[in-house]
């Protein structure tokens, strides 16, 4: 049977579109490559959501720290030399987009759709049943120098300033050490060194993967179809037309195709010559499972300067971050590891002397970056749609954005203002 939909990938963002469009009535068939679902970039992030953090990563001053980590220099985002030639044309978008105009513009477009987004994740958890047990706590984000606690606190006020003219607008907390470790009592052996913290009741913690299991299990049972083992090879044209898609074994038509292969989305678009301004940008993770006792910490910790997060989920602890521009390149980099466990050491020396990265779960991902910092929501020709290009916020973007496609795809009016995703915007 030819469904209304057809969606190529199954990670967070492809399932939450099929969910978003089954509840509206719609037929849906989701194309996945892997073996089984959400096997790619929505296996194990740093799980968490955090609409306070929905500032792209090109800020003002990003050109300078990734050409010093080219010569060696520490920096959050690392540029690897061999990815240059493929990096070119999106790097310099990239930097491009690094003023504090398009830098500010992008953040509050994408604020909007994060806290949107978050709450939607939280109704459709209570929909899909997922009692993890987790709670509601908020997120805490540490700061060691001045100037980056000064830079985070001057975008916050602004947000908070902003949130104002949408439902919930963002709230958040400023902190002297001490508090924050009043807070999490397991930052007490390190609050002299913090400079100050900023408390976000609203971001919260909660486990991309379980979240993804849950949603297809709903998808099957609302009557969606998932064809995993199936590579979408190319898109099938009639007249200008998208009609479906090419696997290795057979043609797959839809009425209309969407597009949500994380950072493998542009590949299939350039045969109709739209271009998404799209790329990898490599992260890891490294959970520690069964390590949690009763004085183990609660809230999830977010280390701006270092682009790190440690993330208390049940019995494990999960420190997630670096940034990583090496293409498709799956080595596992021994020097963006090491400062992961070293990070943990410095946030809860106590917890991280009995663990080895032996211990740890090793995963990377590569979080499909936008050259504006903002994902690609639309259609992008007849019969053909994309949403993808969340990057670091995809998880917590993805319920919004689900449901935002869903709208536009069948004219039905947007809660949220879809114009700043427009796939086509240049
Ligand atoms: C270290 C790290 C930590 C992160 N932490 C957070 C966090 O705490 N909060 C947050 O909001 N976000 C976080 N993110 C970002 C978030 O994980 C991603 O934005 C999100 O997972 C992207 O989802 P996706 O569905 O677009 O892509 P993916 O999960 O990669 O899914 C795409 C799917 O498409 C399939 N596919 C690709 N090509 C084809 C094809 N041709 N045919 C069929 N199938 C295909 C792939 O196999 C894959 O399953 C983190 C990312 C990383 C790397």
């Amino acid at each position: 049977m030819k469904p209304d939909y057809q969606i190529i990938g199954a990670g967070l963002i492809g399932l939450s579109t099929a969910y978003a469009l089954l509840k509206r009535g719609a037929s849906v068939r989701i194309i996945e490559a892997r073996e089984d679902i959400a096997l790619e970039t929505s296996f194990a992030n740093a799980g968490m959501v955090h609409a306070s953090l929905a500032d792209p990563w090109n800020g003002p001053g990003v050109g300078r720290q990734m050409l010093g980590s080219i010569f060696g220099f520490p920096s959050p985002m690392t540029l690897r030399l061999a990815a240059l030639p493929s990096m070119a044309g999106w790097g310099l978008k990239f930097l491009k987009n690094a003023t504090p105009e398009k830098h500010w513009k992008a953040t509050k477009a994408n604020y909007n759709l994060a806290a949107y987004s978050s709450n939607l994740i939280q109704c459709w958890r209570k929909e899909l049943q997922i009692t993890d047990g987790y709670q509601d706590l908020g997120l805490l984000k540490i700061f060691r120098d001045v100037p980056t606690f000064t830079k985070s606190r001057t975008l916050t006020d602004k947000l908070i300033k902003n949130g104002k003219l949408i439902k919930n607008g963002l709230r958040a907390e400023y902190m002297n050490g001490d508090e924050a470790a009043k807070l999490e009592p397991s930052l007490a052996a390190i609050s002299d060194k913090l400079v100050g913290a900023i408390y976000y009741p609203d971001d919260y913690k909660a486990d991309a993967y379980t979240f993804c299991l849950a949603l297809r299990r709903e998808i099957l049972n609302l009557g969606g179809e998932i064809l995993t083992n199936t590579t979408a090879k190319s898109l099938l044209t009639d007249n200008g037309t998208v009609i479906g898609v090419c696997t290795h074994m057979l043609d797959l038509r839809a009425k209309t195709t969407i597009i949500s292969c994380g950072a493998h989305s542009s590949k299939l678009l350039k045969s109709l010559g739209v271009s998404l301004c799209l790329r990898p940008v490599k992260g890891y993770s490294l959970t520690f499972d069964n390590c949690m006792d009763a004085k183990a910490p609660k809230y999830p910790v977010v280390d701006d300067g270092l682009h790190c997060a440690v993330t208390p989920l049940g019995q494990s602890l999960r420190i997630a971050g670096t940034a990583e521009i090496c293409g498709f390149n799956k080595d596992i980099r021994q020097k963006r590891i090491l400062p992961l466990l070293q990070m943990l050491r410095d946030i809860y020396p106590e917890v991280a002397k009995n663990l080895s990265l032996s211990q740890g779960k090793l995963w990377h991902g590569f979080r499909p970056v936008s050259a504006d910092g903002m994902p690609f929501i639309g259609e992008v020709a007849p019969g053909l749609a994309v949403n993808t290009g969340h990057g670091h916020m995809g998880w917590t973007m993805s319920a919004g954005s689900g449901e935002m496609l869903a709208d536009l795809l069948l004219g039905k009016p947007n809660i949220m203002n879809a114009n700043p995703f427009d796939p086509l915007r240049n």
